[in-house]
């Protein structure tokens, strides 16, 4: 991908969304690029898929449901239930088909931007981190401290997001996509063997 390409995707996203979350989404591809300079990561590549996370986030559910359906994309019970949860991984099938990305790590990025997966590659906890932190986010709590540590470790800021999440999804008893809480499960782990290592 070139330049060129990332601002005809840029231009193609400010139609697509609506203005908040267009503006979010600059947050997060310029979050994702300082991120990608700080833990030498593909800077072009980080700025694609954070334009990109959310392609999917502003149709409707029976617009997702019915994409996942047409082109064989499984669905959970949980996303079933909830088809926002979807956005993920039809995003990552509209990054393929309608705008051409054919990086897999680009696309993995996009799948996996709302709940994780054990192990993540770097460009995918970048993309995963810039979205919780970027400019435009303002009600998550110890958000300060997050956007802080994000540049001093990766993994820690993923284990501290990824609890977050969990404790907000208990008190307001959503549902909780069950890939979430593996993907805490496995760095907490990872974090304690380096620990005892
Ligand atoms: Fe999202
Ligand atoms: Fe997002």
């Amino acid at each position: 991908m070139k330049t060129s390409e990332l601002i005809k995707i840029r231009k193609a996203m400010e139609k697509s969304l609506d203005p908040k979350r267009y503006e979010h989404t600059l947050g997060v591809e310029f979050t994702a690029a300082a991120l990608a300079m700080r833990y030498d990561a593909p800077v072009l590549s980080a700025q694609i898929a954070g334009l990109l996370h959310d392609c999917a986030k502003c149709m409707t559910n029976e617009k997702r449901l019915s994409i996942c359906e047409k082109n064989h994309i499984s669905i959970s019970d949980v996303e079933k239930k909830n088809p926002f949860l979807l956005h993920g991984k039809v995003g990552a099938f509209l990054a393929r088909t309608k705008y051409g990305v054919e990086d897999r790590d680009i696309l993995n990025a996009i799948r996996n931007h709302t709940t994780g997966r054990p192990g993540m590659s770097l460009l995918e906890k970048i993309v995963f981190i810039a979205d919780y932190i970027e400019p435009g986010r303002k009600q998550a709590p110890n958000l300060q401290e997050i956007r802080r540590m994000a540049f001093v470790s990766l993994d820690r800021t993923l284990i501290k997001i990824l609890e977050d999440t969990l404790a907000y999804v208990k008190e307001t008893e959503a549902d909780v996509d069950p890939m979430t809480s593996k993907t805490y499960e496995y760095y907490c782990m990872e974090l304690d063997a380096e620990n005892a290592g």
